[in-house]
């Protein structure tokens, strides 16, 4: 057991046993038997509200909310304020240097640590945080990635505190370090980051969505998407799983028979929660809620192996902090455990892959959902009007939404096992679609007479809250109140998807406000006096007009949008014929898709609500195309490196067995024909039969003759591609050629496995892996 002195704090941890003791006054204890109160440690390690106020003079704390609240921008003598508050707090903690964490465009968080050393003339050392040090940071960013925008020899770019964000400790066995959110800019202001056109997507929703809002006599300061990330994993054994390059290098098993069992029998869905799982499970949540992070449901998943967890939702650019935090705590605990958690899309071939479900709705400052279908008509022609503001947003950028998920790992999931399908469609429900259906071809409302709402001229049926028609197979469903994305990578961030469906939900909502003032002008409107009584407020004569506006925007919306409506089976090859007839975006691979950031009306979107400019767009579409191309070929290479080193060997020493049986055997008939000529005896017929040994020999012999063509054959196409320079044609090659002789050379392998001796595998296998104790 550690213990350490801070101050008056001191924290103690040990795998079942923890102690914290904050101050005098809290005291609580935490151990297998007793648990712990969740908010007894919840933003522990959070500069949260609680510990601003403690470590701030009161009227820096007082003018930082404010700031917060308005977004606006935090002066040097305010910043230096506090940072020293934070330092106060940081040292009493125990912590020793501070870092800007960040998200450069690996989709990974970066970090650079600096303590707060500092040595007086006198020699006399000193802690020191500057308001300077905690507004920029310069890290040495040559090595991240910036597609071109920022050349080797201005290689520095420079990390903003993101105030939006609040700062927190990264705890470690021997210290913590105290993070604070950062974005990540080139020298010229060029975002190189995640953060940044997320958060700018953001205030661009919230504008379009405020203004629409006002003309519901409802004036919210602020809209926010909201999202809740379920977050899907799989855990191994650590010591499988080094003996496994292919898991190392690429996350995923490159070679791998599917055991007998696999996952046909689905008995591991929601299925008991093993006791190592659920140890390693607890610690994590643990952690996470020390860091403010609302971990709330955990189960087991379809695949043997695969688990899930998902935290409340929040903010999208918290929430989408706190699942880098989660992928983070994942990898670090499961270590302690002696685990290794894989966050590849498709870490099996032949089990269900990995996603992360991206809950995503829209919420104003009081917390009320934009997509409840409420009570009032007032509430449901507001609510249709949203609705159709996401159809019509998803249909007209179902490309892009699909370049924002896709990468080299997806590729292997999407239309796979239990997969989202790699085309984009929206799913509604059959109360939904049945009321679209209506508005669409102007057809009667199949509904009793109470069920509909009068508009004056035109009518809208009362919708209520309706999940219980879920269909798993839609990669974009409306589920309730909120929009579930499932197609969305296990491993990647989730910031890109959710920064192109608010910029393309705010571009429509921005038209929308548009097309209501042409019609209705801007300042004839005075709902005033009709707040409080949703009934009255649309019957009102005056109002009449009003709402004719909106159902012609919503009819108009949906006549545009109604293609991207499925509600059949995703899985279905007939969808995939269907669906290039309506003319939806249908690619299967992330070259093909990512094509999408270049066509100018999505351009036009990225640029026009100031998510991207133009060099950010094009700088990020070759990043993605450059981590495809070096990702396939880490996978080719460590395909062959395992092939040489490990599957080659041992099955020519299996085939020299097999082979060394044949010979005997041979051996064996000579020696009986001998004797039984010497011994007189006729039926020389009855020889030895070796021949179906023979057969399985040389059916062992053929696998290994076709892995010694096929490697040859990858290792030249591979030499082939570094003789080109074009980033298409690289992509293209590694994603036709190359992916395809991988396959081939799997397919080999795996019969390799199939035939030889278990103990004499030279890599964990499935069964290994799967079916952890
Ligand atoms: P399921 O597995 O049934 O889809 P979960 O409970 O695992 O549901 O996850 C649902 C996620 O959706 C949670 O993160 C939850 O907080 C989130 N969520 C619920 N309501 C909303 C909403 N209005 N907007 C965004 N996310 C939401
Ligand atoms: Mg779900």
């Amino acid at each position: 057991m550690k213990n350490r002195n801070f101050d008056n704090e001191y924290f103690i941890q040990k795998k079942d046993d923890f102690v914290i003791n904050e101050g005098k006054d809290r005291l609580f204890k935490i151990n297998d038997n007793k648990g712990y109160n969740i908010i007894d440690i919840y933003q522990y390690n959070v500069f949260n509200d609680e510990k601003m106020r403690k470590f701030l003079p009161y009227n820096a704390y007082k003018r930082f909310k404010e700031i917060i609240k308005k977004g606006e921008k935090v002066d040097e003598i305010l910043a230096d304020e506090i940072a020293h508050g934070v330092k106060e707090w940081a040292i009493s903690r125990g912590v020793t240097h501070f870092a800007h964490w960040f998200q450069p465009m690996t989709g990974l968080t970066a970090e650079k640590h600096e303590s707060f050393l500092n040595i007086e003339r006198d020699g006399t050392p000193i802690n020191r945080f500057s308001g300077k040090n905690l507004i920029k940071s310069e890290p040495d960013a040559s090595s991240f990635p910036s597609g071109g925008i920022r050349s080797t020899f201005e290689a520095r770019g420079y990390t903003i505190w993101d105030t939006s964000s609040p700062m927190f400790i990264m705890e470690n066995e021997k210290g913590g370090t105290l993070c604070i959110p950062s974005i990540f800019l080139s020298y010229n202001g060029d975002s190189l980051d995640k953060k940044t056109p997320l958060l700018r997507s953001m205030e661009s929703l919230s504008k379009s969505a405020c203004k629409i809002l006002n003309y519901f006599n409802e004036n919210p300061s602020r809209v926010y998407p909201v999202v809740g990330i379920e977050q899907e994993y799989f855990l191994v054994d650590k010591d499988f799983y080094y003996n496994r390059e292919d898991l190392v290098f690429t996350g995923r098993t490159l070679f791998g028979k599917n055991p007998p069992k696999g996952q046909q029998l689905e008995d591991h869905y929601f299925g008991s929660i093993k006791e190592r799982i659920l140890n390693f499970m607890q610690e994590v949540e643990f952690e996470l809620y020390k860091l403010g992070i609302p971990a709330k449901t955990r189960h087991n998943e379809v695949s043997p192996a695969q688990f899930e967890i998902a935290p409340i939702f929040e903010d999208v650019n918290i929430a989408s902090d706190h699942n880098q935090l989660i992928m983070e705590i994942l990898k670090k605990i499961a270590i302690r455990n002696n685990l290794i958690v894989l966050l590849h899309e498709k870490p099996f071939k032949g089990l269900n892959g990995s996603g992360k479900h991206n809950n995503w709705s829209l919420s104003d400052n009081k917390g009320n959902n934009l997509f409840d279908p409420g009570e009032t008509p007032h509430q449901n022609l507001k609510f249709l009007l949203f609705l159709t503001s996401v159809i019509v947003a998803v249909y007209r950028y179902n490309d892009l939404l699909r370049a924002s998920i896709s990468t080299a790992s997806n590729d292997y999931r999407l239309g796979g096992n239990e997969a989202p399908p790699s085309i984009i469609s929206i799913f509604l429900g059959q109360k939904l679609s049945s009321i679209v259906e209506c508005l669409v071809y102007s057809k009667r409302f199949d509904f009793t007479s109470k069920d509909i709402i009068d508009l004056g001229i035109s009518k809208i049926p009362i919708i209520s809250k309706d999940n219980t028609d879920r269909n798993r197979t839609s990669p974009f469903a409306f589920t309730g109140n909120k929009f579930e994305f499932r197609a969305v990578g296990s491993s990647q961030s989730v910031a890109t998807p959710n920064f192109i469906l608010n910029a393309a939900v705010s571009k429509v909502l921005e038209e929308f406000g548009q097309k209501i003032e042409s019609k209705l002008g801007k300042k004839d409107i005075d709902f005033t006096k009709h707040i409080g009584n949703g009934n009255e407020f649309l019957i009102e004569k005056e109002n009449i007009k009003f709402n004719e506006t909106i159902m012609e925007i919503i009819i108009e919306g949906l006549r545009e949008s109604k293609d991207i409506l499925f509600e059949g089976d995703n899985y279905s090859p007939e969808w995939k014929e269907e669906a290039k007839r309506r003319k939806l975006f249908v690619v299967d691979n992330t070259p093909d898709a990512l094509k999408a950031f270049l066509y100018p009306k999505n351009k036009d979107l990225l640029i026009k609500t100031n998510v991207l400019t133009e060099r950010e767009i094009d700088a990020r579409y070759n990043i993605k195309m450059e981590r495809f191309i070096k990702s396939v070929e880490l996978e080719a290479e460590t395909m062959i490196h395992m092939i040489k080193t490990k599957i080659l060997p041992v099955s020519f020493k299996y085939q020299k067995d097999l082979f060394d049986v044949i010979d005997k055997l041979q051996k064996l008939e000579d020696f009986s024909l001998i004797l039984k000529l010497k011994e007189g005896d006729k039926s020389v017929n009855n020889k030895i039969n070796y021949e179906i040994q023979f057969n399985y020999f040389l059916e062992y012999k053929n696998l290994v003759d076709n892995l010694l063509y096929s490697l040859e054959e990858l290792e030249k196409e591979m030499d082939l591609l570094k003789t080109k320079e074009n980033l298409e044609e690289k992509a293209s090659i590694c994603n036709s050629k190359i992916r395809n002789m991988m396959d081939n050379l799997r397919n080999i392998v795996d019969k390799l496995e199939e035939r030889t001796e278990k103990d004499r595998w030279p890599i964990p296998t499935y069964y290994d892996l799967l079916y952890i104790n």
